[in-house]
């Protein structure tokens, strides 16, 4: 048997490099695609391949003009902004690009300074600290708040920063099912009397980490439950808000402002700036001990250089807009807009059959193609109707639920909407992914 498959092996190995070159290029063109603009409602895409008649794809670089579904631009700040932009070039001729210093040294400027309190008071706690990089202040922080003896237990869809954060920090780490409070209070029981005091307890400090909107899922933490389960059990609660603070909520406040949960009840509370505020960099708000701890203890606030000065008033510019005081009410216009676009968005999927993940009001919605083997297609299809959507697969999902990831910006028109829905549709169809199709029954 062997010598046979041996003397197969040249004709098998030629074989397979010719499908995985193949399949490498088909992969290679549905993602680093090269964008030409800024991330807006509409963005340059450069296409590094094309497909001649024989459907092969060749090497290229034109240039196309397409509907952006893909960018975390939930309120339109990426763009340039009649608010934001003249104060961001002002910090940047007077600050320049970088500090060239970490916090410690001489990398906190006044802005600085101001966006740390600003962001404390938006999102309602005593104190904040800034890093430069979003995915950093997880992988960062989390060892800085917990380390060996300690418990971590982790939402089974909680975002790559957090499971490196986790994992890095020492702790002894339990996933528990997902979004599923029943399931958080078996892991707890599990290591815990209930009720016993944390100084009579076989772990040093329980950590329990959710998100406000999971990245992948478009859906809402189901934070109240969590909380109950929190305090039953004593342990402290980390909220990763990066996709969900600024986008929802009446003012924007994210996920304890639209599910009437008090934040003195959310020791941690995580967030980037680079979805809603159409910036860089993270942040760390909670108690002032915790944030005087962090700011004494943390490697990366020592030794990292800090966040780019126009990157900080960006921010800091955003969220004036958001609470109304740069003097409009755009900041609420934003806000009814993005959660108007949202829903009808999502509707429309639904009522077009398409398979739609996610809660109402959350601007994130992963359509379902299962097969991974489906992206480059539905990919390239949409690319072909000037439509710029993320695709997503293994090992940011299982290896069976890969999807389209769908971002609403307030900044989307309804004619822009209506458009990308027309292209869905007629991809969907060619694709075969419309799981349900309610306007044929
Ligand atoms: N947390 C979550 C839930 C995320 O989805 C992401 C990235 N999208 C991050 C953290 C990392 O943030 P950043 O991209 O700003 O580094």
């Amino acid at each position: 048997k062997s010598k046979n498959l041996q003397g197969y092996a040249p004709i098998c190995l030629g074989l397979e490099d010719f499908y995985t070159r193949r399949l490498y290029l088909r992969i290679q063109d549905c993602f680093n695609r090269p964008i030409a603009s800024a991330p807006d409602s509409w963005i340059d895409v450069v296409e590094r391949y094309s497909k001649d008649n024989n459907k092969t794809l060749h090497r290229t670089s034109k240039t196309s003009k397409c509907l952006n579904l893909g960018s975390y631009n939930y309120l339109g700040f990426a763009a340039a902004d009649e608010f934001c932009t003249p104060r961001v070039i002002e910090s940047l001729k007077k600050y320049s690009p970088s500090t060239c210093s970490a916090r410690v040294d001489g990398g906190t400027t006044k802005l600085h300074a101001e966006l740390e309190e600003l962001v404390a008071q938006f999102v309602r706690k005593p104190a904040a600290i800034l890093f430069g990089m979003g995915y950093a202040t997880n992988s960062a922080i989390i060892p800085s708040l917990i380390g060996k003896g300690g418990l971590i237990v982790s939402d089974s869809l909680n975002h790559n920063s957090i499971v490196n954060g986790s994992r890095g920090s020492g702790a002894t780490v339990q996933v528990f099912q997902h979004n599923s409070a029943a399931h958080l209070e078996e892991v707890l029981r599990e290591q815990i009397a209930e009720g016993q005091p944390r100084t009579h307890r076989p772990w040093k400090k329980i950590i329990v980490i959710v998100e406000g909107i999971y990245s992948m899922e478009g859906e809402l933490c189901k934070l109240p439950d969590i909380i109950d389960v929190c305090k039953k059990y004593k342990a402290y609660t980390y909220l990763d808000e990066a996709h969900s603070i600024g986008a929802i909520g009446r003012s924007g406040r994210g996920v304890c402002e639209l599910l009437g949960v008090d934040t003195a009840d959310v020791d941690i509370m995580m967030g980037t700036f680079t979805k809603s505020f159409g910036s860089c960099g993270g942040y760390i708000a909670a108690s002032k001990e915790i944030i005087r701890h962090l700011k004494n203890t943390c490697p990366a606030h020592f030794y990292a250089t800090s966040m780019s000065p126009p990157s900080v008033q960006q921010v800091i510019s955003a969220i004036k807009v958001v609470i109304g005081e740069d003097g409009s009410d755009r900041g609420a216009r934003k806000l009814a807009q993005i959660r108007e676009n949202s829903n009808f968005f999502r509707s429309e999927l639904h009522r077009m059959g398409f398979e739609v993940l996610g809660d109402d009001d959350s601007p994130v919605m992963p359509i379902m193609l299962y097969n991974p083997a489906k992206i480059p297609a539905f990919s390239r299809e949409c690319l072909r109707h000037n439509l710029a959507v993320v695709t997503v697969a293994f090992p940011a999902t299982p290896l069976l639920l890969a999807r389209a990831r769908i971002c609403l910006s307030a900044s989307h028109t309804r004619e822009d909407m209506i458009k990308a829905l027309d292209v869905l549709s007629t991809v969907g169809d060619l694709v075969g992914i419309k799981y349900f199709p309610i306007e044929t029954q």
